[in-house]
């Protein structure tokens, strides 16, 4: 059976100001093969500027492809008819909930926006299904005669997953959905998609720079690193890649005190030779500064399901 989503060796590239002829691009994403199935949950982990956001956007049509393919049940995302399928079954919630609502327009023409413009429904149709979209996050019915401000950031932010379930999604993207909110109020918003993703079989792209909020919500974690997978792992697993280690040890904990990262990621113009992690990476050799690791099955790992790229991986 096809995956829903199938990304074959993307790449997404930016020019820089100035640079007419592309001499210089940003890779910002780089060459990255990933698969989510029906109702899976994928987490996309990284520090910020990265990759993530724009390698999200470009599922969606946001961002301009240069090479590769994005198949959407098997379909070819760069062709229009296939564009539109994903357009209609996949919903992005971007980071900051203030900027994705209009502060002019009640909720209920927001809410319900999505089905008026693929035309879906009647207007009783339509407010019947903004009312159980509401249900669904935990908000009141009458919050759709209410505008935005009237509402905290956490519940802008269910408002906002409120809209993209509309039109029940077959894919949910989530890009740092809780990083603009409290920290009071994050952990209720993973919660709701946990209980959203059991409860409605979603699949689910969920993008953070926390390592513990993705194995808290998806059964996989994506490890990104300029542009590139360095890691693939099931929930739980021991990182191997030391990047993931990294970001595991950033994580706060009790009793722990989180680790920074060593050094700054480089420049996407200035790429190290090699292994884009050898400025950084404690156990870099001489290897490491000539030869780029392929991302290949970790042989400890159990097959495909562990997939790391390093010529020297932790535990192996
Ligand atoms: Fe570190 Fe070398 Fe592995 Fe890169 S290939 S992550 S530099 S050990």
């Amino acid at each position: 059976m096809s995956a829903l989503l199938d990304i074959q060796n993307l790449r997404v590239h930016h020019r820089l100001r100035g640079d007419f002829f592309m001499r210089h691009p940003v890779r910002a994403v780089d060459g990255v093969s990933l698969q989510i199935g029906e109702g899976e949950s994928l987490g996309l982990v990284g520090e910020s500027g990265c990759g993530k956001s724009t390698l999200a956007r470009a599922i969606v049509g946001l961002a301009p492809v240069q090479s590769g393919a994005i198949l959407w049940r098997g379909q070819n995302c760069l062709r229009s008819d296939a564009r539109r399928a994903v357009q209609r079954e996949a919903r992005m919630i971007f980071q900051d909930p203030h900027s994705s609502l209009n502060p002019r327009l009640r909720l209920k023409r927001q809410i319900t926006e999505p089905m008026a413009v693929y035309r879906r429904g009647d207007a009783s149709a339509r407010l019947q299904a903004a009312a159980d979209a509401l249900s669904a996050v935990g908000m009141p019915a009458d919050a759709l005669e209410r505008f935005p401000h009237q509402f905290s950031g956490g519940q802008k932010q269910r408002l906002v997953i409120a809209r993209a379930l509309i039109m029940p999604p077959a894919l949910l993207i989530a890009d740092e959905p809780v990083a603009a909110l409290d920290v009071s109020v994050q952990a209720q918003t993973l919660n709701l998609f946990a209980s959203l993703k059991s409860s409605r079989r979603l699949a689910l792209l969920f993008i953070s720079h926390n390592l513990a909020a993705v194995n808290f919500l998806c059964e996989r974690a994506a490890v990104m690193y300029l542009g590139r997978i360095v890691e693939i792992m099931p929930r739980g697993a021991n990182p191997a890649h030391p990047y993931t280690q990294a970001l595991r040890d950033a994580v706060p904990a009790a009793g722990k005190t989180p680790k920074t990262i060593d050094g700054e990621a480089p420049s996407f113009s200035a790429m190290p030779s090699g292994c884009r992690f050898h400025p950084r990476c404690p156990r870099a050799a001489d290897r490491c500064t000539k030869e780029d690791p392929a991302l290949r099955p970790l042989a400890s790992g159990g097959g495909r399901v562990h997939q790391v790229a390093c010529h020297f991986p932790v535990g192996a």
